[in-house]
């Protein structure tokens, strides 16, 4: 058995190519479903009883969960804490970086390119692996050598990457080269898993840094937002997720796709349809329904939006970072010229409890969902809850529906002149969503007329 008989096979990979590229046999190889996803394929060369692509993949069920390699990882060290959102925590920064050109080129605050560039330039690896435009998939895990071509990767990819390729090099290349990764949370906890199983990534991979990560949409959402701004789908050449614009608010940042000729398409609000699309789960991987790791706890630093109040009026972008490792806090504190500077944790969970409330709350009704269905998922640290799952069941199927509609939709008309068959055919979903949009705001409003009571008697905000 391998991961395309359990995994793949019930929707939850999400295409982290961790097992393509850990496998002995070279038998996992990393191509695009009919879906728009990156899924492994499997040739007939499993050897007899081999399991390393179970063993690693972060959607399988394991001896040991994410809480127990943060223990063996981080428990010792002194002066840690713990929180059940974030997992283990050193110290907490916010903070950019002081070129205005470098932070504007970022996708927060640009910190992450400020501690990948030190990682090299202090010596500490030889080389970093993080996301960046590449030749045949648009964007990928690149290995980077120089601090110039990490600050050319800066910024976000809200796009299915995969890091088999760099797995197969590490493994392959001579013992002394040491990389430090970026990655989402669910390929973080693949890594962990593949360094536990094969001793010789364990003493390549020194660093692992994580992004906060809300979901991801797969390869087909990118294409429909090209669609609608004039770019057609075999000419996309790339799309820039997050072009910020003087004046907006920090999350309002532009979407603008790119075509083959450097032509760049209509720029959209993220407030706009991009919103739309994630809110409503739109091209959503299914595998981030179950995902529960919010702040990827077994990175030794993890990198964030500051989505709060006080930050929001930027536009340029502020980051905020969790420390796990006296290493990493170093290379952070040692960031001389930016500007960083402490920050209590409960204002960094404050900004993600849109997420939180989704991997934690709204997964024990998912969880729940696929019990009365009585098929293989994958265990959580969370466990199925029939309350809420009846609670949010409108949302929850409402929400499954558009998500796996606007993958076949979008199958069948991707290669149009237009979107206006997709959204013909998605009509019905639309306008369901419109009405439980209309009903969810009626019910929001009694929330917002005790917030103005708060302020104006000045009661404390709890979070
Ligand atoms: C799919 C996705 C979902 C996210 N969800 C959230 C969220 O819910 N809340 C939140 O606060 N932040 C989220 N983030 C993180 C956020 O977009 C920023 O990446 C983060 O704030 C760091 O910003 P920065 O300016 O410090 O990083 P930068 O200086 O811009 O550097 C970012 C680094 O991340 C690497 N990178 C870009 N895309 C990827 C990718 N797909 N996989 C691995 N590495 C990548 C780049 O190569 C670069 O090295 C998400 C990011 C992604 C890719
Ligand atoms: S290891 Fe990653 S790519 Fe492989 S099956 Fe699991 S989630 Fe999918
Ligand atoms: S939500 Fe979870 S599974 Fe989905 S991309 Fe983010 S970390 Fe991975």
């Amino acid at each position: 058995m391998n991961v395309v008989d359990v995994v793949v096979k019930h929707d939850y990979c999400i295409g982290c190519g961790v097992c393509s590229g850990t496998c002995p046999s070279t038998n996992l190889c990393m191509d695009w479903s009919s879906n728009g996803e990156l899924i492994p394929y499997a040739g007939d060369g499993c050897k007899e009883n081999c399991s390393i692509c179970l063993d690693v993949c972060p959607f399988y069920d394991h001896p040991v969960n994410q809480d127990d390699i943060a223990d063996f990882l981080f428990r010792k060290t002194p002066d840690i804490n713990h929180h059940e959102y974030t997992g283990y925590y050193l110290n907490c920064y916010v903070g950019f970086q002081e070129d205005e050109q470098k932070r504007l080129k970022s996708a927060s605050g640009g910190l992450a390119t400020c501690f990948l560039v030190s990682l090299l330039k202090e010596g500490v690896v030889d080389n970093i692996v993080a996301v960046g435009i590449a030749e045949d998939r648009m964007y990928d895990h690149k290995i980077l050598k120089s601090p110039g071509e990490v600050y050319e990767c800066a910024g976000s990819a809200y796009y299915p990457v995969e890091i088999s390729r760099i797995l197969k090099v590490i493994l392959e290349e001579k013992e002394d080269e040491s990389y430090g990764i970026i990655a989402l949370p669910c390929v973080v906890y693949g890594l962990r898993l593949a360094m536990l199983r094969i001793p010789k990534l364990k003493r390549k991979i020194k660093v692992i840094a994580s992004l906060t990560c809300g979901q991801l949409q797969n390869r087909y959402c990118t294409e429909l937002l090209a669609l609608e701004s004039g770019v057609r789908v075999d000419e996309i050449a790339r799309m820039d997720f997050r072009r910020k614009k003087k004046g907006n608010m920090a999350s309002d940042y532009l979407q603008v796709a790119i075509d083959l000729d450097g032509k760049e398409g209509t720029p959209q609000s993220n407030h706009g349809l991009p919103f739309h699309l994630w809110h409503y789960h739109y091209f959503k991987q299914n595998s981030c329904n179950f995902c529960d790791d919010v702040f990827g706890e077994l990175a030794d630093v993890t990198f964030m939006d500051a989505w709060l109040e006080e930050y929001m009026d930027d536009y340029r972008g502020t980051s905020l970072v969790i420390v796990r490792t006296p290493l990493s806090g170093r290379v952070l504190e040692g960031l001389s010229g930016h500007e960083v500077e402490g920050i209590d944790i409960q204002k960094v969970i404050q900004s993600q409890m849109g997420v939180i409330q989704k991997k934690r709350v709204l997964l024990c009704g998912k969880l729940y969902k696929k019990e009365t269905i009585d098929m293989w998922y994958p265990k959580k640290r969370v466990k199925p809850d029939p309350q809420i799952y009846k609670k949010n069941k409108e949302f929850i199927d409402l929400t499954d529906k558009i998500q796996s509609l606007s993958k076949e939709f979008w199958r069948e008309h991707r290669l149009d002149p237009s979107t206006k068959g997709f959204w013909e055919d998605l009509a019905d979903s639309e306008s369901q969503i419109r009405a439980y949009e209309r009903k969810a705001s009626l019910l929001k409003f009694p929330l917002k007329l005790i917030g103005k009571f708060r302020e104006v008697l000045q009661w404390p905000k709890t979070i």
